[in-house]
């Protein structure tokens, strides 16, 4: 078995950085145990929906090898270690024709553009024929690092044969092109010129390419730079290492040393952009940032889009910005920020180059899916070539064709997020409310078709007494289970039923013992 790819999902629709959805890896537990064995898992890129949950499935399975580009393998490593896994994923250069060999498999890492520098695809060799992985990606013919789509190397590895494409679909409903990076070089300069007082930039911090853009006009424009956020500081150091980042000596400074210098002399790179709640952008508009406020004369840029469902957050963060007097640039408002994944033309750029038999459409919800299938039936294809599997669906190749084999029971993996955004702060708040008032975590195994426990839930207390804990974990399971038999039917929201457990308990635990602990509930789908 190879792996590709190991993200995870905020499964939180209002709010990134309360939940996290991992990968059910039950189906690969059980191969396991009938003696399959995992020869090595390939990473495409550094975005937290492609390597993500690492730290969370890694200890689970046995040692195999693990390969991904410099810039991805460098930051899944950083992650590893935050989180005390002792794994390390290898390092492959781009730009070598190095060929893994794993297995009965062997795979070749592609370069393409994207919004995270190191992006790949990977052409992957089986005994029965050739597979191309073709997760996000764009076409940019002039990106800022000036390092295109590798289309010839597409194209030289494609001629031996492809069996299935398996493509980025998320862009399938736009037609035409996403306009080039380059687009917004111009912007950035002008902006900056324009603005008395600091230039804020918010976007997504693996966006090194956009910092890049914003650090040549401060350059040009003589203003120093400061990296606000932790996640942002720790993908610039990164960066940094790995000579992705333009940064002349003396140009960086560090947040206690921009009182030193006049507003107009300064540009502050800022996490946040997707108004997480504890991100510094947040704590600056609320100002409650202890170095950084904000003046009429500032200018505030989004360079992102928001997050489907992030919206809500967004607009209230630009509001907050807004009351202050600052100026606040963002996407619906001017040209600032350009998509990672491309639209109709390159989607069927991809198809003409590999000339696949077969068609599979990732990264995307099921409409994008259907919007992909439409594509390639105007390429050419029949419908039936274009595969549309839930999650959990074997699709079985054989050398003459392919067809859906059995279905996987997928259960969805909630957990509380302790990583990502402002890690500091959260373990913060967590440690404060516990040294004060204890822990109750909380795992309910809920049968999704009836919307009911299947079995008592397991309840462990932290920081009260012996005697408190024996109460506490009576309390809280007969809670649950009065909680559950009103509730019958099928689930569809989870993390709807996840939250009414937090709040329940909460509730009931303030208002019969005065206890106000933090609530950790998991929920699993059985
Ligand atoms: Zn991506």
């Amino acid at each position: 078995m190879l792996i590709v790819d190991c993200g995870l999902g905020f499964a939180d629709e209002t709010m990134l950085g309360v939940d996290l959805l991992i990968p059910d890896i039950t189906y690969l537990q059980n191969a396991i145990k009938q003696s399959k064995r995992i020869v090595g898992m390939l990473i495409t890129h550094g975005h937290e929906d492609h390597m993500g949950a690492l730290p969370f499935i890694l200890p689970q399975l046995p040692d195999f090898p693990i390969y991904a580009t410099t810039l991805c393998a460098n930051l899944a490593n950083g992650k590893l270690k935050e989180f005390g896994v002792a794994k390390k994923v290898e390092a492959v250069p781009l730009e070598s024709d190095h060929e893994l060999h794993l297995g009965v498999f062997s795979a070749q890492f592609i370069r393409v553009t994207h919004s995270v520098p190191d992006t790949s695809h990977i052409f992957i060799r089986t005994p029965i024929g050739n597979f191309y992985h073709g997760s996000d990606f764009k076409i940019d013919e002039t990106p800022f690092d000036n390092k295109k789509t590798d289309k010839e190397k597409i194209k030289r590895l494609a001629a031996q044969g492809v069996m299935c494409l398996l493509s980025d679909c998320l862009g399938a409903e736009r037609q035409g092109h996403v306009p080039t990076e380059a687009t917004l070089t111009d912007f950035f300069f002008d902006e900056m010129k324009k603005t008395q007082g600091k230039f804020i930039v918010t976007t997504y911090s693996s966006n090194i390419n956009r910092l890049n853009q914003v650090l040549q006009a401060a350059q040009k424009l003589g203003r120093r730079v400061c990296f606000v956020g932790r996640s942002l500081v720790n993908t610039v150091e990164v960066a940094k290492m790995l000579k992705l980042i333009n940064l002349p000596k003396g140009m960086e400074i560090r947040m206690d040393e921009i009182k030193q210098y006049k507003n107009s002399q300064l540009v502050l790179f800022v996490a946040g952009s997707q108004g997480q709640e504890n991100s510094a952008l947040t704590r600056i508009a609320n100002k409650e940032h202890k170095d950084v406020r904000l003046t009429p004369q500032d200018t505030v840029v989004f360079s992102s889009d928001p997050i489907p469902g992030n919206e809500i957050s967004v607009n209230t963060l630009i509001d907050t910005l807004m009351r202050i007097g600052t100026n606040v640039v963002y996407s619906s408002i001017a040209h600032v920020h350009v998509s990672g994944h491309g639209s109709t033309d390159e989607l069927g750029e991809l198809i003409d180059m590999v000339k696949p038999k077969k068609l599979f459409p990732i990264g995307g919800n099921f409409k994008h899916m259907v919007a992909y299938q439409k594509l390639a039936m105007q390429k050419g294809y029949n419908k039936q070539d274009v595969f549309l599997p839930e999650d959990g669906q074997e699709i079985v190749f054989t050398r003459s064709g392919a067809a859906f084999g059995q279905k996987f029971m997928v259960r969805r993996v909630y957990v509380d997020q302790i990583s990502g955004e402002e890690i500091e702060s959260y373990v913060l708040r967590d440690r404060q409310k516990l040294s004060q008032d204890g822990v109750v975590a909380i795992i309910a195994e809920i049968d999704g078709e009836i919307g009911g426990l299947t079995q008592n839930p397991t309840v462990i207390v932290r920081g009260f007494s012996d005697k408190d804990t024996d109460m506490l974990i009576k309390v809280v399971q007969k809670e649950m289970q009065k909680m559950f038999a009103t509730k019958k039917g099928r689930i569809t929201n989870f993390m709807y039923v996840r939250r009414m457990i937090g709040k329940t308990i909460e509730e009931k635990l303030f208002r019969q013992y005065r206890k106000k602990p933090l609530i950790l509930p998991v929920v699993i789908e059985v």
